[in-house]
């Protein structure tokens, strides 16, 4: 069950109380797929520049990740560097160099066209609109947005949330969205929007699955340590997405099944927690996927009562 994700591929420069990297593969595109990958053979659309590493590339390609919508053109990779705060509960971002990400227009190779799964990484919405467009029949899309694009381009993402089935959006966000501070109320004003199935992240703190008349409230995974949480909501997203099509799960009933919906949430927690264990996409280098079963078992065992 196939899956296009959309976003950046990228370079992070990261300092967290634990160290400091200069310079290192990253981009939401790269750690969705990254993290989907483990569930459900999955392609990507994203651009780089002619700095881009073919090491990077073989770390993709190793995980059978489709590369073929990986635009090179000639420029700089887009940059992107963040320094966290003490607990790493908060990040300040030190640049943001857009270099040949500025002229982003993901175009989708035909073979991807067919597939049935879609994941919108974070890209101005009107982009995320003409990807949905190029998908013939996907059986389920949804995305992720941010605070820039809630403020400035309301009117283009209000248009772009109607054709999506989920949305992964943080507290802040949901908020900011709705206009409503109360979460619940939040989420009850948001799937109705379009997404019917609403996944609000909460960092180290858990998650909220919110559709029409029910919810559901998982804990975040306590870590020994933490080494770095960059990429930590794409992976959530990635191992969301990825379970739900591994299980091929649709949204023709009007919305995705419940159960399947909460499994999926545990998948996305697991696949959240296992990238904050090492710097960028290190942890992906040796991840299993029993390690990743397992966890969700331990998930199971440490919620229920
Ligand atoms: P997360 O920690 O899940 O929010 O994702 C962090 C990733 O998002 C990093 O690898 C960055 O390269 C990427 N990123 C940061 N800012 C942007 C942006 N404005 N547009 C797209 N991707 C970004």
């Amino acid at each position: 069950m196939s899956l296009v994700v959309v976003g950046s591929v990228a370079y992070d420069g990261v300092e967290t109380p634990h160290g400091k990297v200069e310079r290192m593969l990253g981009g939401a595109c790269t750690y969705i797929a990254l993290a989907a990958s483990y569930f459900t053979p999955t392609s990507i659309v994203g651009v780089v520049g002619d700095d881009f590493d073919p090491q990077d590339a073989d770390l993709l390609s190793g995980r059978n990740i489709d590369l073929n919508g990986l635009e090179r053109v000639p420029g700089k990779t887009f940059f992107w560097q963040g320094v966290y705060s003490a607990d790493m509960n908060d990040r300040t971002t030190v640049r943001t160099d857009l270099n040949v990400f500025a002229d982003f227009n993901p175009k989708l190779p035909a073979a991807y066209r067919e597939h049935p799964y879609l994941l919108l990484g974070n890209i101005q919405p009107a982009l995320q609109r003409s990807v949905r467009a190029q998908m013939n029949g996907a059986r389920l899309v949804g995305g992720d947005t941010m605070n820039y694009w809630i403020n400035d381009y309301r009117g283009e993402l209000l248009d772009t949330l109607k054709e999506w089935d989920f949305l992964l959006i943080n507290d802040s966000e949901a908020r900011l969205l709705s206009g409503e501070s109360n979460l619940r109320r939040a989420a009850a004003k948001i799937v109705e929007m379009g997404p019917h199935t609403l996944v609000v992240k909460r960092g180290e703190f858990g998650a909220l699955l919110f559709q029409k008349d029910r919810y559901f409230s998982v804990p975040g995974f306590l870590l020994d340590i933490v080494l770095d949480p960059t990429g930590a909501g794409d992976c959530f997203a990635g191992g969301f997405i990825g379970y739900l099509a591994e299980q091929g799960i649709d949204a023709a009933s009007g919305s995705i099944d419940h159960a399947a919906a909460r499994r999926a949430v545990i998948y996305g927690s697991v696949m959240g927690s296992f990238c904050c264990e090492e710097f960028g996409v290190d942890r992906f280098r040796s991840l299993t996927r029993g390690e990743i079963d397992a966890r969700f078992q331990e998930f199971k065992a440490f919620t229920e009562f």
